[in-house]
């Protein structure tokens, strides 16, 4: 089989960067009509970084928040399904990188939202705020958000007929949170997750020495992968819609709208399988 090519860190730092200035420059580009995907789940991201809207019957919590130049987008989305922005009670950021912390502080100075992130981040981004990757970020007003509160691996967060059970998955950032909820149509209930974060930029041996983190990130991960990939999971949610084919599912669900592929028991598995694989390849490589 073919081995898998990685870009070198300083290349894959600067396609981040470039990314990102064009999302600021063309928020247009990057805007997807708000969808459910299943019962009291909602996708209100864009077309680069997701963002999950959950009614629980007592309030609204959101996971991730994405860009801060973006704010408007997320707001217009939440709009757009019918909820109220001040519904939401609690935002859950998966990890402390400014792509997916950067609507926080508007939401919590405008709608009161409480803001969790997990205690790892948390105290990282306090010794080393250069961890949060602002000098990627194109935004010029953005700032990091830090949370009300701080979660730890295991914690469970309720709201409503929600439950989040909080697991730490470090490799992606120190305290990257992955998520475990029951989501509810009708009858049928199922079990919703995301990773909390899987790029592997910030697992380059470079980016390691330079935010002073261990060099062994990589393997941290692959460490992550064991602890969660034997988890029941009916619902694939992605850290960034191309993780998971986000946008290409909306499309075969708009296309026909009898299935609904996000409902998939294997998805959990291969995701996680296809993820070690690749990190397995980083490692042998020399990364
Ligand atoms: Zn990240």
């Amino acid at each position: 089989m073919a081995k898998r090519t990685f870009r070198s860190y300083e290349d894959s730092f600067g396609g981040h960067q470039q990314r990102s200035m064009d999302f600021y420059n063309h928020p247009e580009k990057y805007v997807i009509k708000p969808f459910r995907i299943f019962g009291n789940l909602y996708y209100v991201g864009d077309k680069k970084v997701c963002s999950h809207l959950i009614d629980t019957g007592d309030g609204l919590i959101l996971i991730d928040t994405g860009y801060q130049h973006s704010q408007h987008l997320l707001i217009e989305s939440i709009y757009a399904l019918g909820f109220d922005p001040r519904n939401i009670r609690i935002i859950i950021h998966s990890h402390g990188h400014f792509d997916h912390f950067g609507a926080g502080d508007f939401m919590r100075a405008v709608y009161g939202s409480k803001i969790y992130m997990s205690r790892a981040d948390t105290e990282s981004l306090q010794k080393y705020p250069q961890r949060a990757l602002m000098d990627i970020c194109p935004c010029p007003l953005a700032v990091i958000c830090m949370p009300d509160e701080v979660i730890d691996d295991g914690d469970v967060i309720t709201l409503g007929n929600t439950s989040i059970r909080c697991v730490l998955t470090p490799g992606h950032t120190v305290g990257t949170m992955s998520f475990f909820f029951d989501v509810t149509d009708g009858q049928t209930t199922l079990r919703a997750a995301s990773f909390g974060g899987v790029g592997l930029l910030t697992m380059h041996k470079p980016y390691c020495r330079r935010d002073h983190l261990p060099e062994n990130m990589s393997e941290v991960m692959l460490h992550s992968i064991q602890k969660v990939k034997n988890e029941k999971v009916d619902i694939v949610l992605g850290n960034h819609p191309a993780q998971n084919n986000t946008l290409g599912k909306r499309q075969q669900m708009i296309e026909k709208s009898q299935t609904n592929p996000f409902i998939d028991p294997d998805e959990w598995r291969s995701f996680l399988k296809e993820l070690d694989d690749q990190v397995r390849d980083f490692i042998e490589q020399g990364y």
